[in-house]
This record gives structure tokens, C-alpha cells and sequence, in this order.
């Protein structure tokens, strides 16, 4: 039977003061969306990162539940079966899925919580959860893009051909998604990360109540 043994104790142990939130984002492989979320991160440590599933072999330095669950096709395909996922795609030929019993913990217990998925995935979240603030990450140019692929330098050519094709399509998809980053100026890009983090829930619910005193007669 498939199963990961998950360290919820270290995923739980720093709740935000935003009280348990879901966030998605997205944005094609190589815009700098993983460089946008440490620096994130690293501002704001008590964010929690949703830790996904994938068939894909791990890349030099990444850990087994750290950055990835790494697991056989047969054992991610018995989560599915079991229901054990939220959402979960096929993506350059390998499965990725959030395991959605830590999830569910992190959000009850009223962590603000990042999934860091692509848009099939992002699609599934927004029918099965409409409240999740999503967030799609733009580059600055296909070019650039390929740019940024190479000199990450951890893909085949075949590999980053995948990756391009797939990022046109999911650019087209920007405008489903509640905010808009163009990760040009790192800094810049972070800073505009950081604000749709953490506005509040007004984007997705309605502009937040007025205060008492400014309250119109009912
Ligand atoms: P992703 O997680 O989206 O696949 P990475 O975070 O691995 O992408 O970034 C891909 C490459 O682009 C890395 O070499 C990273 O240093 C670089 N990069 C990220 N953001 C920027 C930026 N704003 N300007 C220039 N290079 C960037
Ligand atoms: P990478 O192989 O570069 O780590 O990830 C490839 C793509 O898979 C990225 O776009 C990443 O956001 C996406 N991804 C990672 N985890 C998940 C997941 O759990 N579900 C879905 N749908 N996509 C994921």
C-alpha cells in the first residue's frame, strides 16, 4: 500500500496570525517561483509549504519529504485510488499530488498554507476549494524564460523542450488566477508576493467589514 510517513509535528509547530488560509501558486517550471518562495519564506517562516507526491526522480540536493514525497507510479496511484489527494497532475511525464491529510491539518489548525502547483492542479482547488487566494507567476519573456531554465541547469534538453511547450499554455491560463506576478525584479516580484499573501480575505469575499462607528443605519 502506498503511504509516506509525514513529520506533522515540524509542519505544525509555527502557526501564522492569519488564521488557517489556503494559497495557490502557480506559474510555469523555471519563472523563479521556487526562489520567490524561499525568499518568502524566509521573511515569514511560519508560512507553511504543502509538501507534494511526484514519480519524478529527485534533483541533486532535494530530499525526501522536504522538497518532494519521491514515489513509485504504483504507490502514487494507489493515493489516488484511496482518495488520499486533493488535487494531482501529470506534468513533463511524471505524477504530482498533494497528500491532503497534512493539509487538512495545517489549515485546522490555522496555518496559512502554500500550495506550490501547476494549473491542472490549480484548476482542481478552485472547484473543490473556491476560497483559496490563487496567485499565477509570469516571466518577463519566453526568452528570458528559457534563460532561467538553462541556467538552473538541472533539466535535459528534452526535459526543458517539455517544460517550454507547457509554459505557453499555462501563460495563457494567467488570467484565471485572482493576482498577477511578473517576477522581472526579483525584489520587486517578492515584495508583490508578499502583499497578495497577505491581503485580506477581501479579494476573494467581498471588501472587509466597516468599522463600528462608520457603520451606515440600518
Ligand atoms: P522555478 O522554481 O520556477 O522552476 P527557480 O526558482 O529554480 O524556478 O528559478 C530558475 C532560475 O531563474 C534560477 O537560476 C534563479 O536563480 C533564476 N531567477 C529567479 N528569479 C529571477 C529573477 N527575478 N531574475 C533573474 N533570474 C531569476
Ligand atoms: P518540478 O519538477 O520542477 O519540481 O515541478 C514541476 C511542476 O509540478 C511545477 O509546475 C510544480 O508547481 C508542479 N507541482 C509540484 N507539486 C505539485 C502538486 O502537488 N500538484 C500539482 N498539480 N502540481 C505540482
Amino acid at each position: 500500500m502506498a503511504s509516506i510517513s509525514l513529520p506533522l509535528s515540524s509542519q505544525t509547530a509555527a502557526k501564522s496570525t492569519t488564521s488557517g488560509q489556503l494559497v495557490v501558486f502557480t506559474a510555469p517550471s523555471g519563472v523563479g517561483k521556487g526562489t520567490l518562495l524561499r525568499r518568502l519564506l524566509e521573511r515569514y517562516p511560519d508560512i507553511q509549504l504543502s509538501i507534494s507526491a511526484t514519480t519524478r526522480q529527485p534533483r541533486p540536493g532535494e530530499e525526501h519529504g522536504k522538497h518532494y514525497y519521491f514515489v513509485s507510479r504504483p504507490d502514487f496511484e494507489a493515493m489516488v485510488q484511496q482518495g488520499q489527494l486533493l488535487e494531482w497532475a501529470e506534468f513533463a511525464g511524471n505524477l504530482y499530488g498533494t497528500p491532503r491529510q497534512p493539509l487538512d491539518a495545517m489549515i485546522s489548525q490555522g496555518n496559512l498554507v502554500i500550495l506550490e502547483i501547476e494549473l491542472a492542479g490549480a484548476r482542481q482547488v478552485r472547484e473543490t476549494l473556491p476560497e483559496a487566494r490563487q496567485i499565477f507567476v509570469l516571466p518577463p519573456s519566453l526568452e528570458e524564460l528559457e534563460t532561467r531554465i538553462r541556467q538552473r541547469g538541472q533539466d535535459s534538453e528534452a526535459a526543458i523542450a517539455k517544460r517550454l511547450a507547457k509554459a505557453q499554455i499555462e501563460i495563457e491560463a494567467a488570467h484565471e488566477f485572482d493576482i498577477q506576478i511578473i517576477n522581472d525584479d526579483l525584489e520587486q516580484a517578492t515584495h508583490e508576493l508578499e502583499k497578495a499573501v497577505f491581503t485580506p480575505a477581501a479579494t476573494k469575499e467581498g471588501p472587509p467589514p466597516l468599522p463600528p462607528e462608520t457603520q451606515p443605519p440600518t
